[in-house]
């Protein structure tokens, strides 16, 4: 998807770049909102405009002393998404430097009793999916500030709507607002073994396919990261195999693995390394009781292909 339908950028504000610090955030959103009220619902733009000057001003002031504006992005009730820090910036909003490097943000501009706008939802929903294309390539996960610190923040309200996965519906493009009155279904927690096995080892008994010092990683990274997007053979399989052999074992362990499931959900076990497999990854290690870098690499493989299920 496009960037957000209605946007005002940095220059729209007569601001240049921001002086934050680079970062390449991968992991979602996170959810803000303002510890006071604003009722920007009920005044014109041009408010969320000022609003969103000042907002600036306290936070690179002597309150605060940053380089820039705290959040990546903002929505206001008019349906515009704002630029803050925007992309591949270094955010001071989470409260934690893996919050803040790994993660954009998104403040919605309102007080805990501030009316959220149908509009103002397709807003982030449209910020969410434009962050998810290619060339940024976000998790579509969406957080609140109080996933991270402990805070108030986003509120209740708008921390239920995280929960309840209102931001991660699709956005409506080419004007007009979702229908909110729908009830969203519940992603129903799927457990982590939809069919344990326990302390059998299932499916064949591969040993790491790749020589020494290579992983399962991102196409990005250099050539010691095999990501199944390029024609490499190894032991007589292409990487594209042997990553979708993964894929597949894990869903043997009883992991929800495939399309339309907890894992991979969206391009299913295609064998092309890319944000999902690097979430399952993350996943089995930290069930595993690995190091959670997303890479797989032999101690994650062998534990996928030798370890008895527990
Ligand atoms: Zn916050
Ligand atoms: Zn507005």
């Amino acid at each position: 998807m496009p960037r957000p339908e209605k946007y005002v950028s940095r220059s729209d504000l007569g601001w240049g770049a921001s002086g934050a610090s680079y970062a390449n955030p991968k992991k979602g959103l996170v959810v803000h909102y303002d510890g006071s009220n604003q009722n920007l619902a009920a005044k014109d733009h041009s408010a969320c405009i000022a609003y969103w000057k000042n907002t600036r001003k306290f936070h690179t002031g002597p309150a605060r002393g940053w380089a820039d504006l705290g959040y990546s992005f903002g929505a206001c009730p008019h349906s515009y998404v704002f630029e803050g820090r925007g992309l591949y910036k270094y955010q001071a909003a989470q409260g934690t430097t893996p919050g803040n490097r790994d993660y954009y943000s998104v403040t919605l501009m309102c007080g805990p009793s501030d009316e959220i706008t149908d509009a103002q939802v397709n807003a982030v929903r449209q910020l969410r999916e434009w962050l998810m294309e290619p060339a940024t390539s976000i998790a579509g996960t969406v957080k609140g500030h109080r996933d991270f610190v402990s805070t108030s923040c986003p509120g209740d309200k708008l921390y239920r709507m995280v929960r309840d996965g209102v931001f991660s519906q699709p956005a409506v493009w080419g004007g007009g607002v979702p229908d909110l009155s729908r009830p969203i279904a519940k992603p129903k927690p799927t457990p982590k073994w939809e069919n344990p096995a326990k302390g059998t080892i299932p499916g064949p008994r591969h040993d790491f396919p790749l020589p020494k010092g290579h992983v399962f990683w991102r196409k990005t990274a250099p050539n010691w990261s095999v990501s199944g997007h390029y024609h490499r053979v190894f032991k007589g399989r292409s990487a594209r195999e042997w990553l979708k052999e993964f894929g597949a074992q894990l869903a043997r362990r009883g992991w929800s693995v495939g399309k339309g499931k907890t894992y991979l959900r969206r391009y299913g076990n295609d064998g092309l390394f890319g944000p999902e497999y690097e979430d399952l990854v993350e996943a089995f290690q930290r069930a595993q009781g690995l190091d959670q870098d997303g890479r797989i690499g032999p101690a994650t493989w062998t534990e996928a292909f030798h370890r008895p299920v527990t």
